[in-house]
């Protein structure tokens, strides 16, 4: 059996927060100080979200995930993969597991 989806991808999450938390800073303390386009795009980045991975202010996965387990014999495989379509975030994982020790 295998199965694939998406997750949210840590790196650009935390890239994210921090954007945002730069463009709530410049709406907070910036009227009249900063310019108005910078202002401005500052309102626009906080009420629309902050790229095509926010839906409605809420961060969308971008890290597609690729696993399988499996039993064969007296052996479980894990296979797990991940990649961000974004920032090529990559994590791999494969292991084998004894379920039984072929006594008790
Ligand atoms: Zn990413």
């Amino acid at each position: 059996m295998s199965a694939d989806g998406y997750a949210v991808c840590p790196r650009c999450l935390a890239a994210a927060e921090k954007k945002l938390a730069e463009q709530a800073e410049i709406l907070a303390n910036g009227y009249g100080t900063v310019s108005v386009d910078e202002y401005n795009e500052a309102v626009k980045a906080v009420n629309e979200g902050l790229g095509p991975e926010f839906e409605e202010g809420e961060y969308t996965g971008t890290m597609r995930e690729d696993y399988e387990f499996y039993v064969r014999g007296n052996t479980l495989h894990v296979d797990y993969g991940a990649q961000c379509r974004v920032c090529n975030l990559t994590f791999n994982l494969n292991q084998e597991h004894t379920i039984w020790d072929g006594k008790s």
